[in-house]
């Protein structure tokens, strides 16, 4: 049986049991749940005695014009997926409760690592995510969160803030899930028509296109190549260290993670992908 949560007090004093005899990982979302949010939960009932899953699409992330009214909310079906999944407990608070003295406070600012790719073309947004997940982790005080790779730079930003403001609680990346054909699961999804989503079909192909490349300059113009047709706008296709989340030199070789956001139609969608680069694949 899951139960809901709605209020903060309530989420606390529902947690004061499963504290005391087990550990607790928490699992951040914004809800309209598909079966990558769901590999999210089987990880963290792997890792933890209870799950809890928020569900919460938060204002403070997302940009003037951007899709926060639109964005799919899916309560209902959300709730039923989470409960098949053996949740514990779904936290879901209105925006209020979560902002009580309105949106513009105490936030939490990322450091340069958030003003980036991602932090560039969206600007606040990251500020808006740390705060969020930093609020969500003081109030269900998890011992673990899980995060997917799919939001590379989140959770990136995601652990700096962890270490950089000596949180306890643990966080765990998940990887990324992806349709059978290679698009990555998103929430977003649900707004491609049949002939976008064949287009976005282009971005996880340019990843796989540029791994193996001779060096970083080289999988930049790969991947920027791929993207560049009818239909798709690209935001960026970058190569960084994934231990800075900084762009690699052009020489580089050896790993490098490639990560993207494109328009397509009207949809932003994001996706990365572990590279080798310099070294020959092949196999005899
Ligand atoms: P969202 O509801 O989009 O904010 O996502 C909530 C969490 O699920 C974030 O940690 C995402 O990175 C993760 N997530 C979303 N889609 C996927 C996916 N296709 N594979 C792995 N994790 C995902």
């Amino acid at each position: 049986m899951t139960t809901i949560l709605t209020t903060i007090a309530e989420a606390r004093e529902a947690l004061v049991d499963p504290r005391t005899n087990g550990t607790i990982a928490l699992v951040p979302t914004m809800g309209a749940l598909h079966e990558g949010h769901l590999s999210l939960v089987r990880l963290a009932n792997e890792h933890a005695d209870s799950v809890v899953v928020s569900i919460f699409v938060n204002p403070t992330q997302f940009g003037p014009g951007e899709d926060f009214d639109r964005y799919p909310r899916t309560f209902d079906e959300d709730v039923a997926l989470l409960e098949g999944a053996g949740v514990d407990a779904v936290f879901a608070p209105a925006v209020d409760e979560m902002y009580p003295k309105g949106l513009d406070q105490t936030l939490v600012t990322g450091g340069p690592a958030s003003r980036i790719l991602e932090g560039a073309h969206r600007p606040g947004h990251f500020d808006g995510a740390l705060t969020i997940v930093h609020k969500l982790v003081s109030i269900i005080e998890p011992d673990l969160a899980v995060f997917g790779e799919k939001d590379a730079q989140q959770l990136f930003l995601v652990r700096a803030m962890v270490d950089d403001l000596n949180l306890r609680t643990a966080i765990v990346g998940a990887p990324i899930n992806r349709e059978d054909d290679g698009l990555a699961r998103s929430s977003r999804n649900r707004y491609l028509s049949a002939a976008d989503r064949e287009l976005a079909l282009h971005l996880s192909a340019a990843l796989r296109a540029a791994d193996g490349a001779a060096d970083a300059d080289a999988a930049r113009q790969i991947g920027r190549e791929c993207l560049d047709g009818d239909g798709i706008v690209l935001d960026y296709f970058e190569l960084v260290d994934p231990s800075t989340f900084l762009p690699v030199e052009g020489a580089h070789t050896g790993t490098a993670l490639a990560v993207l956001a494109a328009r397509v139609g009207t949809t932003r969608l994001i996706d990365n992908q572990l590279l080798m680069l310099g070294v020959s694949t092949a196999v005899n």
